[in-house]
């Protein structure tokens, strides 16, 4: 995949704040980021709309666009699939844009396995205590669903050393601070740069 855009990879144990983070982040709708909209067969939750926080497509569907190869990358988590669009991540990059793909770790391996320079950060709750009240205040689901998610979450979160970067989310602002300097910082490296000047360091560089 040729780019100009910068591909972070953003997961973290459901409950540890990173959609809030994510939405933060993208909340004043800057020109330069957009984060990938997911395909998923699970059903929306109160609020969810089709196409802002997912593609909400039923099983059949999500095998349909397995069989076309349609995804960047697809996993199943829950117990329901989840995939990323291989054109829309494609095309935003190419235009120069950063993408976010909000994924879990199964995902992120096959991301940086089709592209190493994607950068992975990983979100952590401060504690087990924290998170599981997070989880419960959330009032999205039901106890049975917390109780499977905690379970999962400790599992989510023994992949943390596979990410290049880790944000503890104690404070909100701090763990957003984070963020995007490790997005500027991102940027600035030298593939980064190599991406997004490639025209001006080619002329730089000339004979
Ligand atoms: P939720 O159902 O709470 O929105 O998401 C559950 C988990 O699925 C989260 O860890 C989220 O990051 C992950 N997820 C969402 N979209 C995708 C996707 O396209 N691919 C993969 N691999 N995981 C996803």
């Amino acid at each position: 995949m040729s780019t100009r855009g910068n591909l972070f990879i953003v997961s973290a144990p459901s409950g540890a704040g990173k959609s809030s983070l994510i939405s933060a982040l993208l909340k004043d709708k800057p020109a330069d980021k957009q984060v990938s909209v997911s395909h998923t067969t699970r059903k929306p939750r109160p609020g969810e709309e089709n196409g802002v926080h997912y593609h909400f497509v039923s099983v059949d569907e999500f095998k349909a666009l397995i069989a076309q190869d349609a995804f960047f990358e697809w996993a199943e988590v829950f117990g329901n699939f989840y995939g990323t669009s291989r054109l829309t991540v494609q095309a935003t990059l190419e235009r120069g844009i950063d993408v976010f793909l909000d994924i879990d770790w199964q995902g992120a391996q096959q991301v940086k396995k089709l592209m190493p320079e994607a950068m992975g950060i990983f979100i952590l709750p401060p504690s087990r205590e924290e998170l599981e009240r997070r989880l419960i205040g959330r009032g999205q689901d039901s106890d049975e669903v917390i109780a499977s998610r905690m379970a999962q979450a400790v599992s989510e979160m023994s992949h943390y050393t596979e990410y290049e970067y880790v944000i503890v989310n104690d404070n909100f602002d701090e763990a957003l601070a984070d963020l995007q300097a490790i997005i500027r910082a991102g940027r600035l490296t030298c593939a980064g740069q190599a991406r997004t000047h490639g025209d001006m360091l080619k002329g730089l560089l000339a004979d």
